[in-house]
């Protein structure tokens, strides 16, 4: 049988991983999405003879359309035809936006019975309550890509939800697990965006280097799961191999392993809930010989507890401090902002928020989007401020 997929997010690192697994697969590709890469978006329409194409830069319509010239696909830009090829009907949506900008046309694309293999974890940080309400309010079915929701889903199929007590999500610790606090003041972009195991996105790999990343995490295996901030905890493993724990009330603890390729957890969630049979790159223990597990250091980390304080505090803190932190991101990629500025801003602009009273649950997704703009407001405010003093 073949499986109709669609794309958001096509050129990117997830979605590069999911159309290799596509290329070698029974699927067949219905929508491809990207936000201003034309020429790749074109070519791999092209290559995958795609119904619909979105480019989500509007402008960018007219260049789009005449890369696809002579073609059946169908062209589309701006908000409304990302909307559009997201609810593309197809078997499932894999949704690998980066940013709070996934949102709408995640959600667009639910529908009864569809699979939506779910990568952008700022969709559940920024309106984790409301997505997953509306997901299951529609019928769709939520599928974790993220390596260690992936990890978790694939170990609760060993007991009953309610005998769970502990899911302990892994981290790499990134490439300055152990640099110290004063080297890390210098670190720059490129070397930030240097992961030791995993081929990531820039944003991505800069959030797994400040553990930024880990702390979305929590919260996205919050609403992903229903589980108690009290039942989630980190636990750094720099081999990338165990991808997370889950601990039942009988002192078990069942783990998912597997080499780290995004392309496992991908074809998990394209082929559920069979298997898909593919050249997996497969573990050897043996050559590995041990796995190492340390506790996390909050202190040269900041951004773990600044996440785990947004998810405790609920509301809309979680989403403001994916919005600063995006902002906050980008400010160090352009060299704007220190790698300890990052956390610092994010802490500036929560600190902002709950002064100006800005940090009640958002009721729609309008409401949410229009928190994580205050809060980019906030952050573009502060900036210049934490760049001083950075410098
Ligand atoms: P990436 O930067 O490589 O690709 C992002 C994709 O999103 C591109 O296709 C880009 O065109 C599109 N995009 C960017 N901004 C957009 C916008 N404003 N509107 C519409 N489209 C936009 O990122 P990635 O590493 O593939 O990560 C994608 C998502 O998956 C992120 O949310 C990330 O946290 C998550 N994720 C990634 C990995 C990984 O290994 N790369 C692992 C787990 C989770
Ligand atoms: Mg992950």
């Amino acid at each position: 049988m073949v499986t109709s997929v669609s794309i958001l997010g096509a050129t990117g690192s997830i979605g590069a991983s999911t159309l290799d697994l596509v290329r070698s697969g029974n699927f067949r590709v219905v929508a491809l999405s990207a936000n201003s890469d034309v020429q790749k978006l074109a070519e791999l329409a092209r290559e995958f003879d795609a119904d619909v194409v979105a480019i989500s830069k509007e402008q960018l319509y007219g260049e789009l359309k005449s890369a696809l010239a002579g073609t059946r696909t169908k062209v589309l830009a701006g908000p409304s035809g990302m909307a559009e090829a997201a609810s593309a009907q197809s078997d499932i949506l894999l949704s690998a936006i980066v940013g709070a900008a996934g949102l709408e046309p995640t959600m667009a694309g639910f529908a009864k019975g569809r699979k939506i293999a779910l990568a952008n974890k700022e969709c559940l940080v920024t309106a984790g309550a409301l997505f997953m309400r509306e997901a299951n309010a529609k019928g769709a079915i939520v599928l974790p890509v993220d390596s260690e929701h992936n990890a978790v889903f694939q170990a609760f199929a060993c007991g009953r939800r309610d005998a769970v007590s502990n899911v302990t999500l892994t981290a790499s610790g990134g490439p300055f697990r152990t640099m110290s606090r004063e080297r890390l003041a210098h670190v720059t972009p490129e070397e930030a965006v240097r992961h030791p195991n995993w081929s990531m996105g820039a944003k991505i790999s800069i959030d797994s280097a400040t553990l930024m990343n880990k702390g979305l995490e929590l919260i996205e295996a919050h609403y992903l799961f229903d589980l108690k901030p009290s039942q989630l905890s980190v636990l750094i493993h720099p081999q990338s191999v165990a991808h997370a724990l889950v601990e039942f009330h009988d002192g078990s603890i069942v783990v998912q392993m597997a080499h780290p390729d995004m392309r496992i957890p991908i074809g998990f969630c394209l082929a559920w809930p069979e298997r898909m049979e593919w050249n997996a790159p497969k573990l050897d223990l043996a050559k590995l010989g041990a796995l190492h597990f340390e506790a996390p250091d909050y202190e040269r980390f900041p951004a773990l507890q600044l996440a785990r304080n947004a998810l405790l505090q609920g509301g809309a803190a979680p989403n403001v401090l994916n919005a600063a932190n995006e902002v906050a991101v980008e400010a160090f990629r352009k060299r704007a902002l220190s790698f300890p500025g990052i956390a610092a801003l994010v802490e500036g602009v929560l600190e902002m928020a709950e002064k100006e009273g800005v940090l009640r649950e958002a009721g729609t997704v309008n409401d949410a989007l229009g928190v994580d703009h205050i809060a980019r407001r906030f952050a573009a405010t502060l900036l210049p401020q934490f760049a001083a003093k950075a410098s």
